[in-house]
């Protein structure tokens, strides 16, 4: 009470010291703000319009004609037959589903997974900025020492000597996040072959966040680190229902490593949420198998929704980063921005002004200190998209 909590800001004595060090996530705080003020929410990164009735239609049918129960700890066995006929489908990457898959409630859950599971406290974990927001709790949290390399807009390029300078003998993982959330980076041959080398050199695992390896625009193909020369012993490849069929809500994940790598990841999961709903899993399989149609079309119907938003933002006047893979636009604001303003109070100022919500960019930066830029997703209702244009356009014209 007092001072403090007039500011907005609660002392948790009961909390552990690391994670009451964080607020609450942009995600909701800038969802909950959208929703407050009858904003269009082009903030938080889940999909609109694009989930696909056989799905819906497949878990009402699983609901019904499977049990109730807890599903084995390590997914369903047909959901580990799909992901593995996935990997091999899409990438040749060859699995044992009995021994190398294993299914989580979300990618969140496998990336906590991964990183406590692997983790000893002290051990150097390289990360590359900007940052998915859970990534550097879950890090500090196991009692991982952070080792983080900056990526530089607009290009993103991944810096060659400022990443080997991040990696030493105490290096036990790297988080690569490929495609990359916020950037919309996708990282090449020539990027991914240097990682390996590093990861080699210093006898390192990456733990190789894809959730959004269907979302993938002009022409390029997802890369998986682990299809790389000596890469399958040393990546944990995590993928997500909720992006790869916009069911976010659904929170279905799935991690494939080595066994070596898996076991100890399966010891966090068990003690974690140990499962993950049946008829969900059993929807997800049957998602997997979907034709070529299916993914050609969402990754299709994903990359005109960014050009759509794309035009409409560079015509009203923000500058437009290049995006080729996720759900996300990078822009400057800086020819809207009002003396001192940063990119936090920009998005409360179109959230509550413009009737748009949409993220800063800062938010992925511990520091903070990267503030010229905001975030929108693209993967809404083409009258979402347009009708947030539309507000923007008025209120920066007026
Ligand atoms: N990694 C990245 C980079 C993400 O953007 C997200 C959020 N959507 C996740 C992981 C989490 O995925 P899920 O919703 O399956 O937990
Ligand atoms: N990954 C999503 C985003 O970047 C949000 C996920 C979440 O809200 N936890 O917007």
């Amino acid at each position: 009470m007092g001072i403090l909590s007039d500011l907005g800001i609660v002392e948790v004595k009961a909390g552990n010291t690391v994670l009451s060090g964080y607020g609450t996530t942009i995600f909701e705080v800038m969802s909950r703000l959208a929703g407050e003020h009858g904003a269009i929410n082009l903030g938080q990164g889940f999909p609109e319009g694009l989930e696909p009735p056989a799905l819906i239609a497949a878990a009402h049918r699983a609901l019904d004609g499977m049990g109730q129960q807890y599903p084995s700890m390590m997914g369903t066995p047909g959901l580990r037959r799909a992901v593995a006929d996935h990997d091999r489908r899409f990438y040749g990457i060859e699995l044992d589903p009995d021994r190398e898959i294993m299914v989580t409630s979300g990618g969140t859950e496998a990336l906590a997974d991964c990183l406590f599971g692997l983790i000893e406290p002290g051990d150097e974990v390289v990360m590359i900025e900007p940052l998915y927001d859970s990534y550097l709790p879950i890090v500090r949290r196991a009692g991982g020492v952070p080792r983080r390399v900056r990526l530089e807009p607009p290009e993103w390029h991944l810096p060659k000597a400022g990443l080997e300078a991040a990696f030493n003998e105490r290096t036990k993982l790297l988080i690569l996040n490929n495609p990359m959330n916020p950037t919309g980076k996708v990282f090449n041959r020539d990027e991914l072959s240097l990682i390996a080398s590093l990861l080699a050199r210093y006898d390192a695992c990456c733990v190789c966040d894809e959730v959004y390896e269907h979302l993938i625009y002009d022409g390029l193909a997802h890369l998986p680190l682990m299809t790389l020369p000596g890469m399958r012993e040393r990546c944990l490849r995590i993928g997500s229902a909720g992006k790869t069929f916009s069911l976010t809500g659904w929170k279905v994940g799935y991690v494939s490593a080595c066994p070596e790598l898996l076991q100890p990841v399966a010891k966090a999961h068990q003690y974690i949420t140990f499962t993950t709903p049946p008829n969900l899993q059993q929807a997800v399989a049957e998602g997997l198998a979907s034709g070529d149609d299916y993914y050609r079309s969402l990754a299709g119907g994903l990359g005109r929704r960014r050009d759509l938003l794309a035009s409409g933002l560079a015509e009203i006047g923000f500058k437009v980063l290049p995006c080729h893979g996720s759900y996300f636009l990078i822009t400057d604001f800086s020819a809207f921005a009002r003396p001192g303003e940063d990119d936090a109070a920009f998005c409360r100022r179109i959230t509550v002004e413009a009737g748009v919500a949409a993220v800063p960019v800062s938010a992925f930066y511990p520091e903070g200190d990267v503030t010229g830029f905001v975030r929108f997703c693209f993967a809404k209702k083409d009258e979402a998209i347009a009708g947030a244009l539309d507000r923007l356009a008025g209120y920066f014209r007026s």
